[in-house]
């Protein structure tokens, strides 16, 4: 007889970014020839300075439990960095250190949302707000927004979309899958909406923070609404920035009560981030900030090459970003010529006829797209982007 599962599980698909880059592994470990523009993880090395720091705390034998929420010595670094880079004053008691910026996120889900509570989630979303929303019993509201509209919504759009359900707001800036950022005056007056509800909380995922390349510098919504800051989440971590996916840490800022809610999520599901990671990470987030400058500038010339070569392939639009390491690209017109059902098909094509691996629209909530990561060699992207052009031709 089959094992009955949960039906709050049975909803939920898995990551479709997560499905996306195994299948391509697998294609490659059988041998066929895949350019996998996947995943979302830099390609670089974590760099040497910081992996030092983690052999160094196996050494010292920081090698136990560290309390649920963070080492003080880490805590402490994130607390420097919200001052040093966003102007943002936290106390220890403001901080929740979670296995990846993931895990702060599902905490804050799980501590949050009731059934039939709503979220509200720009679209296209990273692909796993919505199931988040949905393992804690809530309800995910798309507010779509389109190529023409640089993929933001506006302030009319979220007036109209909040309702009496509403608990919480997700903002992803610059944004996966987009690269695309709020402007300060962009983000004040989102903060103004705000002002006339009070209820409802935002999530700032930051996570892409540093990976910025717009003339202005990043700026983040409690920085900008210091009257909004007691009900903005600001969530971040050493991922992206620092080329460290693998080591797991990410955190959350905000008001006292709920972090302490969501560090009693944490407590009884996986304790304390890996210690030696924590270790690994206060050298990231005080040490010099010169790797991250360097990985930047890299992925920057890469999206600089990448616009315009997608743009002249037949039937893909496409925008400049001012982030992190994506490009969302409308794909609309080349699925029609292709005669392909939808984007799902479309990267099916690409996957058997060129090799490359992308992630379909549907998965981030904005079908006829396709999302391509940069995060690889521009030599590979100059091969991925022939073997797309030939198989369209
Ligand atoms: N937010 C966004 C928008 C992301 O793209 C990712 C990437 N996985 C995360 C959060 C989580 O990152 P991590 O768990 O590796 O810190
Ligand atoms: N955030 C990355 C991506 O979108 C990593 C995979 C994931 O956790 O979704 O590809």
């Amino acid at each position: 007889m089959p094992i009955r599962t949960a039906q709050r599980v049975a909803q939920v698909k898995p990551s479709a970014t997560i499905a996306m880059s195994m299948k391509a592994a697998e294609l490659k470990a059988a041998g066929r020839d895949i350019i996998s523009l996947s995943m979302g993880e830099p390609d670089f090395n974590t760099p040497d300075h910081i992996q030092q720091a983690a052999i160094d705390a196996i050494r010292e034998g920081k090698t136990r439990y560290t309390a649920v929420d963070g080492t003080p010595g880490l805590k402490d670094a994130i607390i420097e960095k919200f001052k040093r880079d966003n102007k943002l004053e936290y106390r220890r008691d403001q901080i929740l250190v979670s296995s990846g910026a993931k895990q702060s996120l599902y905490n804050l889900m799980q501590a949050m949302i009731d059934p039939g509570d709503e979220v509200l989630i720009p679209a296209p979303y990273w692909v796993s707000y919505p199931d988040m929303v949905r393992l804690a019993g809530g309800a995910p509201v798309t507010l779509q927004t389109t190529l023409d509209a640089s993929f933001k919504i506006s302030p009319a759009q979220l007036r109209t979309a909040i309702t009496e359900q509403t608990r919480l707001l997700i903002l992803n800036s610059p944004g996966n899958p987009t690269g695309r950022a709020y402007h300060r005056e962009e983000l004040a007056a989102l903060g103004e909406v705000l002002d006339q509800f009070p209820r409802v909380v935002v999530v700032s995922d930051d996570i892409y923070e540093h990976i910025w390349w717009a003339d202005e510098p990043f700026s983040t919504l409690a920085e900008v609404c210091p009257g909004l800051a007691d009900r903005v989440v600001v969530v971040n971590g050493v991922s992206k920035a620092y080329a460290m996916t693998g080591w797991r840490i990410g955190y959350a800022a905000g008001d006292p009560e709920l972090i302490k809610q969501m560090r009693k999520v944490q407590g009884q599901s996986t304790s304390n981030p890996c210690s030696i990671s924590q270790a690994a990470a206060e050298i990231a987030l005080s040490d010099s900030q010169f790797c991250v400058t360097e990985m930047c500038k890299a992925f920057h010339k890469r999206h600089d090459w990448l616009i315009p070569a997608l743009n002249e392939l037949p039937g893909v639009k496409c925008s400049p970003g001012e982030g992190a390491f994506y490009v969302f690209a409308d794909c609309s017109g080349a699925i029609e010529s292709l005669g392909l059902d939808d984007d799902h098909a479309f990267c099916e094509h690409l996957l058997e006829h060129a090799g490359v691996a992308l992630v379909p629209g549907s998965a981030f909530g904005t079908p006829g797209h396709a999302r391509f990561s940069f995060a690889c060699g521009i030599e590979t992207l100059k091969q991925a982007v022939q073997r797309i052009d030939d198989a369209l031709k």
